[in-house]
Formats: C-alpha cells, structure tokens, sequence
C-alpha cells in the first residue's frame, strides 16, 4: 500500500511537472524565468564549455531561453573531447547539436590545444584559460559569460579548470563590464530539509518545483532559474552526439534536472 502511494506521488509530480513546462512552452513569455531574468536579456553571450556535449547535457534551458529571446549566443569548447581518440567526430557532433539548439554554426568555436586536452586527472591552467576567454570576448564584443560552477556540475576536473579560468578573468579590471553566471549544481541550491540531493539531481522535471521554493525563498535576487521550454529539442540535441548516445546518458537527459530547469547565479 505505502509503495502504491509512492509510486501514485511520484506520477502525479512527474506529470504535473510536464504540465507546468508545457504550460511556460505554450506562453513563450517571460514567466519561463522564476525570477528577474533580464539580465540574461544582454545581446552578445558566451557560454564557456569544456568537451562537446556539455551544452546538451547540462545547459539547454540557459540556451533555449536566450536563443528564442534573440540574444545572440557563442559557444567556446575549450577542448575536442578527445580522451578516447574521438576528438574530431566529438567536434563535428557540437555543430550538428548546435543546429538543433538554434546556435549558429559560425559562433561555435572548440579548441584542440595542446594544454587543454579532455581527460581526468588533467589539470588546465587558470591563467591560459582566461587568456583564451578574454581574447573570445573582444573579438565576439560579448558582455555576458555563462560557465560551470565551482563544483564543474557533474564533478569533473576540467569542468571545475574551467570554471577557475573564467573566476581568473574577472580578477582582471578591465573586464569589470563583463558579467558572468555560473549553471549552480542542483546538489548545492539545497533546500534546509532537503538532503537527498542525488535524488534531486535526477528528479527530472520535478526539481523545477525546488528550483522555484530555492529562487524564490532562499536565494532570492541571487539566483535565476529558466525553465526548459523546449524539453525535445535538448533530446535531439543530445542524440546528434551519437559517439556518446549511450543507454546511460539516455536515462541521464531524461531524468536529469539540467535538461528541464538551470540555476545560475552571478560570480561576483
Ligand atoms: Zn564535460
């Protein structure tokens, strides 16, 4: 009897929760942001990765919502992917994903460089990093930056290098213009009771109900939280990653709280 409630709980949030995106899908406005979103309104934006498919698996609410709101969106790789030797294929898949995601082509650039090559255990250095974002923001006149957090969101090294790397830029006075946003881990927007983060991690879209109470309780005016409004486009995006379209990865962007909602607050 108690699994048959559980079970009959977990539908009803599931569902309701579809309903809720679909709902903000269908309105196409701004209620899509939980909080204030106009600053993510800026027009030139970077988002700063470390391998092809991050964009797909962690950031397709951020992308969604800025692409279908005009903002004129560049993707920086910092690397090809090329831990298994499948770089140049991981490379030509970010540009069929980015198709799907609405990002031009021309405004996505990966690098292959020699310091900066995927794998764990392989530390990139903070100052070349920010080196290389630096030089992207001039050329591309971008004034918004949106990053990995601290923890790198999934936990992995180069995530974490990344995000070292955009926190060394703005040490540097003459980008004080720039703002930059870090995807907060949904196991870091905590709410007080709740300390079944793994749980809520791969909630799917349940965590958008969190995400809301953590915006709007919590962290109010800290943290902007986008809904997914465009859930299939991130599925096909992420299945045009066909080297890493696995059985797992399938589950992880279908029960993962990145493919339906992100959190991002401003690295000061
Ligand atoms: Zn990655």
């Amino acid at each position: 009897m108690e699994w048959l409630v559980i079970i009959v709980t977990v539908v009803v949030l599931w569902v309701s929760s579809f309903f809720k995106l679909l709902h903000e899908s269908l309105s196409a406005s701004q209620v899509a942001v939980l909080t204030d979103g106009g600053v993510f309104c800026k027009r030139n934006v970077l988002l700063v990765i470390a391998h092809p498919d991050d964009e797909s698996m962690f950031f397709t609410p951020t992308i969604n919502y800025l692409s279908s709101r005009g903002c004129n969106l560049h993707i920086l790789c910092m690397s090809t992917g090329n831990a298994d030797g499948m770089g140049n294929v991981r490379k030509e898949e970010l540009y069929l994903a980015s198709v799907m995601l609405k990002v031009p082509q021309k405004q996505v650039k990966i690098l292959d460089h020699p310091d900066l090559q995927d794998g764990f255990g392989k530390t990139w250095n903070s100052k070349l990093l920010s080196k290389i974002i630096k030089e992207e923001i001039a050329n591309c006149d971008i004034d918004l930056v949106i990053t990995f957090d601290n923890y790198g969101v999934s936990g992995h090294c180069n995530h974490c290098d990344v995000h070292q790397g955009v926190r060394e830029l703005l040490q540097d006075t003459s980008h004080r213009a720039v703002e930059a946003w870090e995807l907060v881990s949904s196991s870091l927007v905590s709410l007080p009771l709740v300390s079944t983060n793994i749980l809520r991690k791969y909630s799917g879209p349940v965590d958008i109900w969190l995400s809301i109470l953590s915006a709007k309780f919590h962290l109010r005016g800290v943290v902007h939280c986008l809904l997914n409004e465009h859930p299939r486009r991130s599925l096909a995006a992420m299945a045009q990653h066909k080297s890493q379209w696995v059985w797992f990865r399938k589950l992880f962007v279908c029960f993962s709280s990145y493919t339906y909602v992100n959190c991002l607050k401003k690295i000061n």
